[in-house]
């Protein structure tokens, strides 16, 4: 991590660093694909893994030809390439919370209260587009807790990094939480009380999504 990164005091999420951010994503969903679609076939489909996992091979192929040079032009790519290439629920949702995130992005790189407020308009778009709750089994229930978490940890005065790392540990608490939980929203609200005991796949992703914010400004 270079001296005006994050954390450091004077750094900013900058749009290469965004896109170091998302890079980890993709490889992270690589890498857990075959997890994700295991969690998905218990309460859906079985094709969380496959559909992230195509979703951001597309988005690195998008990068690799050229990274716009803003975040919130990096995340409106990141955003359209997930909505073009991914059918199912995650892919407009996860679409809407890269265009959120893009568009609460006003200046070309972020401090970290700017990346904490992008983060909450980001979670915000995914719930009005998905309309579930706290509690509903989804993707929220790992984003809601991180976001808080981010928030009041940048205003007790955390580091940028100290700060991730409490809203990734909130990220994976939230995705534990939901495996008792009824699903209420989605393809597993079809299952009803057979969707409790299986830990959400689109609340694994999200958490794994927080943890690699973490890992990546990580001091
Ligand atoms: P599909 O359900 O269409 O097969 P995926 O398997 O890729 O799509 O994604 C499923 C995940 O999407 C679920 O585990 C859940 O976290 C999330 N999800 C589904 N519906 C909603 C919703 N309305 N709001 C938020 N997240 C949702
Ligand atoms: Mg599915």
């Amino acid at each position: 991590m270079s001296e005006a990164a994050p954390g450091s005091g004077a750094g900013v999420v900058t749009a290469p660093e965004a896109a170091r951010w998302i890079r980890a994503f993709a490889a992270a969903v690589a890498e857990r694909k075959d997890e994700l679609t295991k969690l998905d076939q218990a309460i859906g489909d079985a094709d969380h893994g496959i559909n992230m996992d195509r979703g951001m091979r597309a988005v690195v192929e998008k990068l690799d030809g050229g990274e716009p040079d803003d975040v919130g032009g990096l995340m409106r790519t990141v955003a359209m390439t997930l909505i073009s290439k991914v059918g199912g629920a995650s892919g407009p949702l996860y679409g809407t919370f890269f265009l959120q995130f893009g568009s609460a992005a006003a200046s070309p790189g972020l401090s970290p209260e700017e990346w904490s407020a992008c983060f909450d308009a980001a979670v915000a778009g995914v719930r009005s587009r998905g309309k579930a709750e706290p509690g509903d089994k989804t993707m929220l229930d790992a984003l809601i807790p991180a976001g808080d978490a981010l928030r009041a940890a940048l205003g007790e005065g955390a580091t940028f990094p100290a700060a991730l790392a409490r809203a990734a540990d909130a990220a994976e608490a939230g995705m534990e939480a939901t495996i008792p939980l009824v699903a209420r929203k989605g393809r597993a609200s079809y299952l009803g009380e057979r969707s409790a005991g299986h830990q959400d796949p689109g609340a694994t992703s999200s958490a794994i999504l927080v943890r690699c914010a973490a890992q990546t400004w990580g001091s």
